[in-house]
């Protein structure tokens, strides 16, 4: 379990500039964040990751940024217009308003999962088993019906329905439209994953716990296509490979877990599906969904835009619609899990407590800080190392306040390395080279630290 509370993060990261409240001068706007100096470096470093993971050095797959606003009809054929909806259910009493499915789960501690029961399932189990209103306890709700979660807007400068066009919400769909541009021009052979890094919106019923669920996200997607029958192969592969990337990326696995889809919840297209779930303060949430899609969504755009999607098998001539195994994760609840995971008090014996952000240094916002230990007679060689090690890493540089305070600050920022210049920089050029981790310290020659930090990287 994280050593700290929602509230006690939400603090700190503001506190520290890593997440503010969207639009904060003009009262807020409800569950909209803005990312500060060092929060946009951490979701940066994240996104970097997976892009090289996922994409740039993967051997399977290639990348992909397919635009935000999308032919309408590309959400007919999907299928989102018709059912991209959640349960909402009002409370007559206070005329509160919720997602039928997550109040089941809050209330059952996610024992039993809402996706995949009828409206009238989840009326009745929240009839049966008293599951009150959160807001004032009455147990008096209005029918469930469904939401579409689409943001619609206007394009052009007349407002009527032939201009209606929606915000994606999700960026699958701008891949599997891009699947025959992508698979002529590069000339992958099956198999081969696209991959895409963007933003998603959804007009969610209760967003909220924080970053856990907004209605302007980041999604990290690939679309890994495959021969039929070989889809549940490929399905374990990538559900490995996730797990081992949040690991890579420095969340704890003792807070994750694999969560199956069961046959009631599975989608109707869908013959394999799994979640991995993080252990947030509030319970284990979704935190990366990895589906075995079938050829629901190549065969749903091959029928509705009436062009042939389908991929010739140059192996045996034979020609046919690729299935597809959707890893699909949010940046935000990975850089909140990771967050989790990292932060740390720790007393010395003096009764000292320190915060500790234990980033993996291929995520942290800076990977070193140069601190001259006095201003006046360090900062000018200060300055010259900083501008050298800039060009290899995001370095910081800081000469105010006293060494310990300023070992602090970087503690708990996480930055995994400070470089200490003193008298004998000047003199040998060696520097003081401290870890955030372990606050032991060694001497190293100031070119020294540049090859020392990029292994760690
Ligand atoms: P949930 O059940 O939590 O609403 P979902 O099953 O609808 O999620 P997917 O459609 O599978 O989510 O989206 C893939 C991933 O995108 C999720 O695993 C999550 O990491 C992220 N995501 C989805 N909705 C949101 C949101 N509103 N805010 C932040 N991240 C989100």
């Amino acid at each position: 379990m994280s050593k700290i509370n929602l509230d006690g993060l939400v603090a700190f990261l503001k506190e520290q500039g890593f997440i503010f409240q969207g639009s904060e001068i003009y009262g807020g706007l409800a569950n909209s964040w803005d990312y500060g100096p060092l929060g946009v470096e951490l979701k940066r470093n994240i996104k970097e990751a997976w892009w090289d993971k996922f994409v740039r050095n993967n051997k399977y797959n290639v990348g992909l940024d397919s635009a935000i606003l999308m032919n309408k009809e590309v959400w007919v054929a999907s299928g989102h217009i018709g059912s991209f909806s959640d349960p909402l259910i009002d409370c007559k009493k206070c005329h509160s308003r919720f997602r039928a499915d997550k109040l089941i789960e809050d209330f059952t501690h996610g024992k039993v999962v809402g996706d995949g029961m009828s409206n009238e399932e989840l009326k009745e189990f929240l009839v049966t088993n008293q599951i009150k209103c959160p807001t004032c306890g009455a147990l008096d709700y209005t029918d469930i019906r469904q939401f579409n979660l689409m943001f619609k807007t206007h394009m052009g400068v007349i407002e009527d329905s032939k201009t209606e066009v929606y915000l994606r919400p999700e960026t699958a769909q701008g891949i599997f439209v891009n699947f025959k541009n992508v698979q002529r021009t590069s000339r992958k052979k099956l198999p081969f994953g696209i991959g895409q890094i963007g933003k998603s919106f959804r007009n969610e019923i209760t967003p909220g716990n924080f970053i856990f669920r907004t209605r302007e996200f980041e999604q990290m997607e690939l679309e890994f296509f495959c021969k039929p029958g070989t889809e549940l192969e490929w399905f374990s592969y990538w559900r490995t490979f996730c797990m081992d990337f949040l690991k890579y990326v420095g969340i704890n696995e003792e807070e994750l877990r694999y969560r199956d889809h069961d046959k009631k919840e599975l989608s109707f297209y869908s013959n394999a599906t799994t979640d991995i779930e993080f252990n947030f303060p509030w319970g284990f949430g979704e935190l990366w969904g990895i589906a075995s899609r079938t050829n629901y969504d190549l065969n749903a755009h091959q029928n509705h835009s009436k062009q042939n999607l389908e991929y010739l098998d140059p192996d045996d001539n034979t020609r046919y619609l690729p299935y597809v195994v959707e890893p699909s994760v949010g940046v935000e609840r990975m850089l909140l899990s990771i967050l989790f995971s990292a932060y740390d008090e720790e007393t010395d014996e003096n009764g000292n407590t320190r915060v500790v952000l234990r980033l993996k240094p291929v995520v942290a916002p800076y990977k070193v800080a140069v601190l001259p230990l006095i201003k006046k007679n360090h900062a000018d060689r200060a300055k010259s190392i900083y501008e050298n090690y800039s060009k290899y890493f995001s370095t910081a540089y800081d000469d105010s306040a006293n060494i310990g305070k300023r070992y602090r600050r970087q503690d708990a920022i996480g930055t995994p390395f400070c470089v200490t210049i003193d008298d004998e920089t000047i003199q040998n050029s060696t520097v003081t080279v401290r870890d955030r981790d372990t606050m032991k310290q060694k001497k190293m020659l100031i070119e020294d630290v540049i090859p020392y930090i990029l292994e760690k990287l």
